[in-house]
């Protein structure tokens, strides 16, 4: 999100709330802010199917390369996947340990959630709340799961639309030659939805005033005070996993120690903390890779470009610990199965959001569908987007960073 767009949320919140709390009676007025909080997220929750459909195709696809270096591939696959895991992991932990809003009133308590029109898919939640027992709701996630693609995003059903991507994505690999027009159609089709979310993202600011202005009665200080200690379990959580684990993987696993890769890491990380976007910082990534790391050009430009797109670290711890803040703030027990879900959701919307700024948004709506909590929570975390996107992107782009060496030591040719 950048600087022009964070200050319209930030106006647009304090102008929802103000409205709310002393105009809500003008006559039409809630109307017009109904319309508008609509707008937002009817418009996110139109893009989101589409968007994990088409760039999960389109990222396997991309795979094509890897196939003539397997090696390549599968190192810098298992890299991602591994770091994503343990990214999320983190956020967890830390979130299970230290949890500062425990005791302060939910909105259910505080009331405001009467004033909440909860706006959820009710195909999109992963549990069932009747089941009893692991067996069961395993069993309802493999229904839910083998379903076909027309109704998987006729209903948004995020784990039948992952399903069928995965299989589609595989099985254009194996039979689909190099120049096939299916292909550039599906990476035409990708570039098409990330442009429609990237007007969904400019359609923020309406969202939030209506949003704002909806929630005005919950807008409080004590939810200010919930916000502030979300996001600095967020920074903690990030501080810890890109000043601590990142470093020391590089000391264990590369010929970096962890203070020369930190050292090498600062500039793209700064960039990449001033765009908020993955895909923005790729030349200085690109630069920074083969010019300081001396990372050979090849290897570095398969495994960045992808990891622009697909290994978020930052954005997969956060929207762990954002799935277990809100669950709270809306009275929802998550319980073990549901813990389950947000760690294997979180990882799969971390890997289908594009890099750009406020890239994780249309997938963290789907991890709140996935656990049931309505989508007005994405107003609260759009408040403090801003300086939260700028963190995690800097931390993505040290992932990817880091598994350019990771594939030079295991895949190189030059070692
Ligand atoms: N801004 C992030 C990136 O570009 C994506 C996100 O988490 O929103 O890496």
């Amino acid at each position: 999100m950048q600087v022009g767009l964070a200050m319209a949320v930030i106006i647009a919140a304090v102008a929802g709330w103000l409205l709310g709390s002393f105009a809500a009676d003008v006559p039409g007025l809630g109307v017009a802010m109904e319309a508008a909080r609509l707008l937002f997220l009817g418009a996110l929750k139109l893009i989101v199917g589409p968007l994990i459909f088409f760039s999960l195709i389109s990222g396997i696809l991309r795979l094509r390369q890897a196939k003539q270096m397997r090696r390549l591939g599968v190192i810098t696959l298992l890299y991602y996947l591994g770091t994503t895991a343990i990214a999320i992991t983190i956020g967890l932990l830390v979130v299970t340990l230290w949890h500062p809003w425990t005791g302060s009133p939910t909105l259910v308590e505080s009331g405001g959630l009467a004033n909440v029109t909860a706006t959820s898919a009710a195909g999109a939640t992963l549990i069932d709340p009747q089941a009893s027992g692991i067996a069961e709701v395993l069993l309802g996630l493999l229904k839910r799961t083998l379903t076909n693609p027309v109704t998987a995003l006729a209903e948004l059903n995020i784990l039948a639309i992952v399903a069928n991507a995965l299989l589609i994505g595989l099985a254009g690999l194996a039979s689909l030659p190099a120049n096939s027009p299916l292909i550039t159609l599906v990476h035409h089709a990708t570039d098409l939805v990330y442009r429609i979310a990237g007007w969904a993202v400019m359609l923020v600011p309406v969202g939030v005033l209506g949003i704002a202005f909806n929630m005005s009665a919950t807008i409080d200080t004590a939810l200010i005070g919930q916000l502030a200690l979300f996001m600095l379990v967020v920074f903690a959580a990030t501080a810890l996993h890109g000043l601590l684990v990142l470093p020391l993987l590089a000391g264990l696993l590369t010929r970096f120690g962890p203070l020369k890769f930190l050292t090498a890491v600062a500039s793209p990380a700064l960039v990449a903390l001033t765009t908020s976007s993955s895909a923005a910082t790729l030349p200085v990534s690109l630069q920074t890779a083969t010019s300081k790391m001396g990372v050979d050009s090849s290897i570095a430009s398969f495994v960045l470009p992808l990891g622009a797109t697909i290994n978020m670290d930052g954005t997969a711890l956060f929207e762990g610990i954002a799935a277990v803040f809100l669950a709270y703030l809306f009275g929802i027990s998550l319980g073990p199965a549901g813990v389950f879900v947000v760690f294997f959701v979180a990882m799969v919307a971390s890997i289908g959001a594009p890099g750009i700024p406020s890239g994780s948004m249309a997938g963290m709506q789907v991890v709140l569908l996935a656990v049931g909590i309505p989508l007005e929570a994405i107003g609260l975390l759009l408040l403090i987007e801003r300086p939260l996107d700028t963190f995690r992107t800097a931390v993505n782009v040290e992932g990817d960073l880091l598994a350019t060496l990771v594939a030079q030591r295991f895949a190189g040719t030059r070692e």
